[in-house]
């Protein structure tokens, strides 16, 4: 099976070609990431007008990079996969129209793909993660606990209450003139820097609910930013570091919680796996937060490779080449974008459509 995939629900512009050997191992021939970072740079955030004409300039490329890379023709494909969901409307609809006209023109399936179950179905791409598994959905929109139980399986069992984590990232470079994106920069502003210089709070922390919540610690950034005002370099690293280390150990404290529920749930699963994927998951303080408490709570962490943590192709067509092998596909003939789509509001196998 192969299948292209496009992603254009944010500021990148992807197309990959995702394979099953015969050997049932899965394969990422080409995957091709086009960043707009600097369209958008001089905004300090994704400028969702300049997104969509980017999307329509550089996709049609993006796809024919990915097919040469792979060495395989759009006749080779046995299925179109475009994210339709969620993101901004624009990049939405130039992606899907255009999926929409390569599956017309090519007789080839159109496989409309939820941006959050290629983010979620990662580590089955990347390691053949069995079901089911828990996964930390943390991106620039979503910071989310998820129940994986099988394609279309989805319980959302933690999500924010305010401010998504990459969105915490963004608002505290923002509130230092540091460059977007925000978060690979507060990530490299706070090595070097003090972490117990700002006592910022951890939010919800020994709470029995395993929500999140950020906005008080981006307030509480804002404060300490304003009081020092100007801020030297120092400052600046000294706040990434203490930001990083609050954000660290409240997510270490709320996920503790989703990690005994699925033990709980799952008594005879000798190796339960819990998943961190989305843009955050390239932040290796959080990574090795997670590392240390799965090996406290006898948890193994999967961790996407750091070119698959942020927004690619690969994974939504992978995600498609899921849902084609298991015959899940959502009615694409009269699918329309869909700017806000919960993921367990996907197509599921047992209980029809979830629209
Ligand atoms: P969603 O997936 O929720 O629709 P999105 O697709 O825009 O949102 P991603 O591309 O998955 O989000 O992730 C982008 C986010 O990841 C941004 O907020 C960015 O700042 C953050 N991010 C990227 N690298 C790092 C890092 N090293 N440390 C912290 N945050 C990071
Ligand atoms: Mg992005
Ligand atoms: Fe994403």
């Amino acid at each position: 099976t192969r299948v292209l995939g496009i992603e254009t629900s944010c500021d990148e512009t992807a197309a990959a070609v995702v394979t099953r050997n015969a050997d049932g191992r899965p394969q990422i021939l080409a995957s091709i990431v086009l960043s707009q970072i600097e369209e958008h740079a001089a905004f300090g955030g994704v400028v969702p007008e300049i997104a969509a004409r980017a999307h329509v300039e550089a996709l049609d490329g993006v796809i024919e990079a990915a097919l040469r890379k792979a060495g395989l023709t759009l006749k080779e494909m046995d299925a179109i996969a475009a994210t339709a969901g969620p993101g901004l409307i624009g990049g939405l609809i130039v992606g899907l129209t255009t999926a929409r006209a390569i599956a017309a023109a090519t007789g080839k399936a159109l496989i409309p793909v939820n941006h959050l179950e290629g983010h979620a179905l990662t580590p089955r791409l990347t390691d053949g993660l069995p079901f089911p598994y828990l996964l930390l959905l943390v991106s620039g929109g979503h910071t989310q606990i998820v129940h994986v139980a099988g394609i279309g399986h989805y319980q959302r069992w933690a999500s924010t209450i305010d401010d998504a984590l990459g969105e915490a990232f963004d608002k505290t470079a923002k509130l230092l003139g540091l460059p977007y994106p925000g978060g690979p920069n507060v990530e490299k502003a706070a090595q070097g820097g003090d972490p117990r210089r700002f006592a910022f709070p951890r939010p919800l922390r020994g709470e029995a609910r395993p929500d999140f919540s950020f906005s008080g610690l981006k307030t509480a950034v804002r404060r300490a930013a304003s009081e020092l005002a100007p801020l030297s370099p120092k400052d600046v690293s000294d706040i990434c570091a203490s930001f990083q280390k609050a954000v660290t150990e409240t997510l270490a404290d709320r996920v503790a919680r989703s990690l005994e529920r699925f033990r709980t749930l799952h008594p005879s699963d000798s190796e339960p796996a819990l998943v961190v994927a989305g843009g955050v998951a390239a932040n290796g303080a959080i990574r090795a937060a997670l590392e240390e408490l799965c090996t406290d709570k006898g948890f193994r962490l999967v961790a996407a490779p750091l070119e698959l943590c942020g927004d690619n192709a690969a994974m939504i067509a992978w995600a498609g080449l899921e849902r084609l092998e298991a015959g899940i596909v959502e009615d694409a003939a009269s699918f329309a974008p869909r700017p806000r789509w919960p993921l367990d509001k996907t197509t599921s196998p047992l209980f029809g459509g979830g629209k």
